[in-house]
């Protein structure tokens, strides 16, 4: 049974779009109520709530005292520096294609960034659907690529979906680097290792409609903290944090589901079902985070054969560097972005050291683009 609930917004608040700023003030003085004098701290797990928090400016109008801490939520910027010394040596060992999505040519390894590889006349490609890399694989058939899959539960169907397709047209030149990462082992990694004192979590609302409210039940239970799913609106997340704090202050625990537009219990099963055809669990990566068990996936013994780690294995072993970028401790929430000795800086959107101040979806960019005041 279903022990998650769900709350609807136009049930607790006379809300209707075009009373926007009503509402805002309504919910704006009850947070504040609930508030009053005593400190909380929540994380948002998802980097587009963290972007979007920051873009609409929600800190300023809510207490000093509740604090929103932006966790590991950008699957680009959880993209380990390891990975990315990996894809350069095996650009440089192999002379393979890189094709991948735009933000994670930027992103800098321990040494370089994929754009490194651009300025010494590497063939690198960006892709805004992946499907595209079957289009140039097909029309390089001399040339061998390596398509880079990067992201969370919500991205990896639309590549699963595009490795079936290149298993059908048989494919010879086009192999697979997979970087994705699952979201709830690493809540359970950051909650075990108790390193910044969490009141509740607000749940991602993308990857919840994958993977369903259900995914965080036994978190929830285990650490005894609430969860509350919400969506991306301003209306969503002053709703959905006014939620958390309710059940914070009356100490229950459990999963609330506010985002009920997207979200259901189970998920959506077609999707999952999508990934394990061609994917199966395996450790991963992660920055600031280290290996964690199970959050990764892996080609299966169906689709090994696209696997360019098996394909093109490295001869030299890589020696990752140790770089000033705190982006680790950002995505841990140890730290906030401007606390970084290199934010604004050394490090700007136009100068990146870190991939939290490469990706749109990175708190370092957030607070650089509409927090800096
Ligand atoms: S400000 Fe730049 S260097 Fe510092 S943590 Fe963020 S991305 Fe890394």
């Amino acid at each position: 049974m279903s022990l998650v609930k769900t709350i609807n917004l136009n049930s607790m608040f006379n809300y209707d779009s075009q009373s926007f700023k009503l509402f805002t003030k309504e919910i704006v003085d009850k947070i504040k109520e609930l508030v009053g004098d005593k400190e909380y701290v929540i994380m948002e797990f998802c980097g587009t709530h963290t972007h979007e928090i920051s873009r609409y400016a929600l800190r300023s109008i809510l207490p000093k005292n509740l604090e929103l801490r932006s966790g590991p939520g950008c699957p680009v910027c959880v993209t380990a520096e390891e990975d990315i010394d990996y894809i350069i040596n095996l650009v440089l060992e192999n002379d393979l294609g890189v094709i991948t999505f735009g933000d994670i040519v930027n992103v800098p390894g321990s040494v370089a960034s994929l754009s490194y590889l651009r300025a010494m006349g590497k063939d690198v490609k960006v892709v805004y659907n992946p499907m595209e890399s079957i289009k140039i694989a097909e029309n390089n058939l001399n040339k061998n690529y390596v398509l880079v899959g990067i992201g969370f539960e919500t991205t990896v169907p639309m590549l699963a979906h595009t490795l079936i397709n290149i298993k059908q047209k048989g494919l010879k030149n086009l192999f697979y680097l997979s970087l994705h990462k699952l979201t709830p082992p690493a809540t359970i990694a950051l909650l075990n290792s108790n390193e910044v004192k969490l009141d509740g979590i607000i749940g991602p609302g993308h990857v919840s409609t994958i993977i369903g409210t259900k995914a965080w039940e036994d978190i929830a239970y285990k650490y005894k903290i609430p969860f509350v799913i919400m969506g991306f609106e301003p209306q969503d997340m002053l709703f959905g944090i006014y939620v958390l704090l309710e059940k914070i202050i009356n100490k229950e625990y459990g999963v609330w589901n506010t985002y009920l537009r997207s979200v259901r219990y189970e998920g959506n099963k077609t999707a999952l079902d999508l990934i394990f055809k061609v994917f199966r669990i395996s450790s991963a990566n992660w920055r600031g985070l280290g290996i964690i068990p199970d959050s990764g996936l892996e080609l299966n013994d169906e689709f090994k054969e696209y696997d360019v780690k098996l394909r093109f294995p490295l001869t030299k072993e890589i020696k990752v560097r140790k770089t000033a970028c705190r982006c680790g401790d950002v995505l841990r929430g140890a730290i906030k972005p401007y606390e970084c000795p290199l934010f604004a800086k050394a490090c700007k959107p136009s100068s990146p050291k870190g991939p939290c101040m490469v990706s749109s979806e990175g708190s370092c960019a957030a607070y650089y683009l509409y927090e800096m005041n």
